[in-house]
């Protein structure tokens, strides 16, 4: 299932691609979850076009296993793929990406924060401009929490610093990749890839289709401060060597400090004056030692992310994938009719 670099190798064999892959991360989401369909199916079946949905399973322990079951029984077009434990909402968007079949991939929440009513709209903006990236871009973060917004902004600001302009602000991980764009995905040998950074790194042609971020339809956030300060950890030692730089100017700026601190101390013992030098010294001693173990630390942030490369073990593991299934299955089929 993993190829040597840790990259899902789904089966295709034996299943027609269809036009549109939504891709839906679900992780306890037994309250929203139902509402998400109900309000996802009919849009997609009005389209008129193929589709599947394929909802990633990141591990539930609540309902939302069963849930989904029944869901897959209604409604085959709703793909089920589980992890076979809790990996994380970036992970499993990879999972979702690496395994869809569609021309198109469209990534969603499963809490109705991402309206699925312009799901038709980014698509047809990509196929009658030959988009190959359509970002849900948030036009409005109103019903978000004072704190969310004030965090969520110091990010993307911080993020559009690193990436550049092309980064489009307030863009999530709602957006329409084409089967291009997700192929030049695909083939990066990323490990830990931050998709809100990676697309527009890209640089592939690209459209913007605005929404109101709403309310969370039911349940609660799975993202609280410590995942959101790894994300942009992530986000920042994925894309820049910046803090290591950092490193450097924070050791020369010492330097200069301690070469200034040495001629004081000269001048002053040359005309006589031994300088009191206790709190001096010691608070000297504290802020190197002090400097040494941010750059120590930032470089370990590196480091690690190399040890984890180096290691290439796999994000998540993919336990259940319902079109694997049915391939199967249809591939059994044909023996057993001839016994
Ligand atoms: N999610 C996931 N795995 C996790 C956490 C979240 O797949 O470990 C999913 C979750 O079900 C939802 C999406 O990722 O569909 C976004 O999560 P959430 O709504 O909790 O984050 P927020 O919108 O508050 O940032
Ligand atoms: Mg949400």
């Amino acid at each position: 299932m993993f190829n040597a670099a840790g990259h899902d190798q789904a089966p295709t064999a034996g299943r027609p691609a269809p036009l549109l892959s939504v891709v839906m991360p679900i992780y306890n989401e037994q309250e929203a979850l139902p509402l998400t369909v109900e309000r996802l199916r009919p849009i997609l079946d009005e389209l008129g076009i193929t589709y599947e949905v394929v909802g990633i399973d990141d591990g539930s322990t609540d309902a939302t296993p069963a849930i989904m079951q029944k869901v897959h029984q209604d409604w085959p077009e709703f793909r089920i793929v589980r992890f076979a434990r809790n990996s994380g909402h970036q992970a499993a968007l990879t999972a979702g990406i690496h395994r869809a079949y569609g021309d198109y991939v469209v990534s969603i929440d499963a809490d109705l924060q991402d309206p699925p009513e312009k799901i038709p709209e980014m698509l047809s903006l990509a196929q009658e401009r030959g988009l190959d990236i359509v970002y849900g871009v948030r036009g409005d973060r109103g019903t978000d929490t004072v704190f969310k917004r004030r965090t969520a902004g110091a990010y993307y600001w911080l993020m559009r610093r690193l990436v550049g302009k092309k980064m489009p602000n307030q863009a999530g991980d709602f957006r329409l990749l084409s089967r291009a764009a997700v192929d030049a995905l695909k083939a990066m040998p990323e490990h830990q890839p931050v998709y809100r950074l990676l697309v527009p790194w890209l640089g592939f042609p690209s459209g913007e289709v605005v929404y109101v971020r709403e309310e969370r339809v039911a349940g609660a956030t799975h993202y609280p401060l410590s995942k959101m300060l790894r994300l942009a950890i992530d986000s920042i030692t994925n894309f820049s060597a910046a803090p290591l730089r950092l490193a450097t100017w924070l050791g020369l700026l010492s330097l200069v400090l301690c070469f200034a601190l040495g001629v004081y101390t000269t001048v002053e013992y040359a005309l006589g004056e031994t300088v009191p030098g206790w709190s001096s010294l010691f608070i000297g001693m504290l802020f190197l030692g002090a400097v040494q173990l941010v750059c120590i630390g930032l470089l370990g942030e590196y480091v690690g992310r190399i040890y984890s490369a180096a290691q290439a073990r796999p994000a998540y593991f993919v336990g259940y994938d319902s079109a694997e299934e049915e391939v199967r299955a249809a591939r059994r089929e044909p023996a057993a009719s001839a016994r």
